[in-house]
């Protein structure tokens, strides 16, 4: 049974009200923010904090990353039902079940094995259903390639060659690239077999994508 009261619901209609009139306008990712309830993927000692559109660290080196932040990455990667999304970084899965929520087939991808286990057991538990995989992002998942978005949640030096190479012809990729300080918004699409675009969506700070895989 989700603990979800009347108060919960004040809150993030509150919260998306505040995502309007920061530019977030696309009716679908506002109903999406709107649906999931947040305070259920930090400490419910922390109600207060779930609908302040902020990140919040959250265990682990890990940030939930800001409602802002997840409306203006969900909005740029323009999601329709039925797509096949991957998302890198799942972290606490907020992103992953907001994309959920947006009808689209999910696949996310944790270099932590603990977020990766934590997660992986907890979305489910509150009906949110999306392929969770341990691995180091940077590879992707050649498996269930091609794409038609994917989606990074996390930092990047630069563009994996393998997640261009992971989208359909005609897919996006939303990622945020910089150093650790800065990143820009960058908006891919894969034109034609071996032709990109990129477009540059102003300024963000996330944790960094590192390497590897953690198996703790
Ligand atoms: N989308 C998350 C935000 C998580 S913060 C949410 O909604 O809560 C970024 C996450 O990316 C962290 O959990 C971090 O461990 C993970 N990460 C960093 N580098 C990665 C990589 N190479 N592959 C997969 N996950 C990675």
């Amino acid at each position: 049974m989700i603990n979800e009261t009347s108060r919960h619901k004040g809150l993030r209609k509150r919260l998306v009200e505040g995502l309007k009139v920061k530019g977030i306008r696309k009716a679908s990712v506002l109903e999406a923010i709107g649906n999931v309830p947040r305070h259920l993927f930090m400490d419910s000692s922390f109600i207060n904090f779930a609908y302040k559109d902020q990140a919040f660290p959250i265990g682990a080196g890990q940030t939930i990353s800001q409602p802002y932040t997840v409306g203006f990455q969900t909005q740029l990667l323009d999601v329709q039902k039925g797509e096949k999304v991957l998302e890198v970084g799942t972290g606490s899965g907020y992103q992953a079940a907001v994309l959920v929520e947006m009808g689209a087939k999910v696949f996310t991808i944790e270099r932590q094995k603990e977020l990766y286990t934590k997660t992986h057991r907890f979305l489910p538990s509150i009906g949110y259903k999306p392929a969770c995989f341990f691995g180091d992002g940077y590879k992707g998942l050649p498996d269930f390639a091609p794409f038609d978005k994917i989606l990074v949640t996390a930092g990047a030096p630069s563009v994996p060659p393998e997640l261009k190479m992971q989208l359909k012809i005609g897919g996006k990729l939303v990622i945020p690239v910089g150093n650790d300080k800065h990143q820009d918004m960058c908006e891919i699409i894969r034109t034609d077999e071996n032709d990109f675009t990129m477009k540059k969506h102003g300024g963000f700070i996330f944790v960094p994508l590192l390497k590897g895989t953690v198996n703790f």
